[in-house]
């Protein structure tokens, strides 16, 4: 499959390798100069699941592309996507499948501004990764890749994706309710990324503060409710014990916004509890957690200094 991945950042190099290892013909396209000199001159380097490889792949800027992909798997962050797609305009033909994994709401609308809907794949990921240095990345995993096709009646081609991610070692898997999905995983990052970055805790610490069960109820209830209106149920006491179950088991994690803050990167904060707090004024809801949360987020980028 010819495949680009539009931002290589920490998971769009793990995905990039893992599928050019798997035979498919990859470019990674990205803003980012010493990135993409740095992989040009000396290949890119991925550590997955502890093991080191270096390979030769070809990378370069969107606006240098003259090529047509099959598939286009977008990992930038939430705040870069529009842009992105903007960028990779020229690229599409009328059957490019593009696949978003972002965390974060409201991207499939975004998405279906620039693509027709029986090419936009949704999903989620729970694999997870790091850039260590221009050029250098990690990359770990091995749980499910979930995805859906956003038009119920084009399966075929998400379904040919799928099959390419799991020859690949990716764990492709076709999901019946991948909204569902992206919603449960915004309402693990709303509560734990979120509060570990106001609190600087790691997930363990977190949980063991004596305030944990009222935050999370507060936020997974605005959560559920915005949820709701979207045709999604998400049960607050399910969830809350969801979240509970995978704070057992990563631990002494850091979030990627805590990580995000440190390196003095935006966050995507917006896209998190600050969609919920929007969509909860427009909507005449009460959402005190999410929007203070949204606030205090943006009062630290601009402490750190960072620009959004
Ligand atoms: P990333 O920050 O590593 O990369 C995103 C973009 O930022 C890339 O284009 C990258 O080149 C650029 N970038 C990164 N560091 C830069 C720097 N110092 N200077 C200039 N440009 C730089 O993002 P990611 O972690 O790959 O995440 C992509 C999406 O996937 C996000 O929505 C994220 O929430 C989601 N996600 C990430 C993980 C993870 O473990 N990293 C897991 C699940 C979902």
């Amino acid at each position: 499959m010819k495949i680009a991945i539009a931002g290589s950042g920490a998971l769009g190099c793990g995905f990039g390798y893992m599928m050019q290892k798997g035979g498919n013909d990859v470019t990674l396209l990205d803003f980012w100069d010493e990135h993409i000199n740095t992989i040009k001159e000396n290949g890119l380097s991925v550590t997955v699941n502890g093991k080191e490889d270096t390979i030769n792949i070809s990378i370069g800027k969107p606006e240098e592309i003259k090529d047509t992909f099959d598939t286009i798997f977008i990992f930038t962050k939430s705040m870069g996507l529009r842009h992105m797609l903007e960028e990779i305009k020229h690229t599409l033909t009328e059957d490019t499948k593009v696949v978003c994994l972002l965390n974060g709401l409201g991207h499939a609308n975004t998405i279906s501004e620039y693509i027709p809907k029986k090419n936009i794949i949704m999903g989620t990921t729970v694999w997870t990764g790091g850039l260590d240095a221009p050029g250098k990345t990690h990359f770990m995993g091995e749980g499910p890749v979930e995805v859906q096709n956003s038009d119920e009646n084009e399966e075929e081609g998400t379904r040919q994706v799928v099959q390419m991610m799991a020859d690949c070692g990716l764990n492709g898997v076709y999901s019946s309710n991948v909204h569902f999905t992206t919603w449960r995983k915004a309402c693990v990052n709303g509560t734990m990324n979120a509060l570990c970055s106001l609190l600087d805790c790691n997930i363990k610490e977190l949980f063991d503060v004596a305030q944990i069960d009222e935050l999370n109820q507060g936020i997974v209830s605005e959560f559920s409710r915005v949820a709701e209106t979207e045709g999604v149920t998400l049960d607050v006491e399910e969830t809350i014990n969801y979240l509970k179950g995978i704070a057992e088991k990563v631990g002494g994690h850091y979030p990627s916004m805590h990580q995000d803050l440190k390196n003095k990167r935006p966050t995507e904060i917006d896209f998190l509890n600050g969609m919920v707090a929007k969509e909860s004024e427009r909507r005449g809801f009460e959402a005190p957690y999410s929007k203070q949360i949204t606030q205090l987020i943006h009062a630290k980028e601009d402490i750190l200094g960072i620009k959004r």
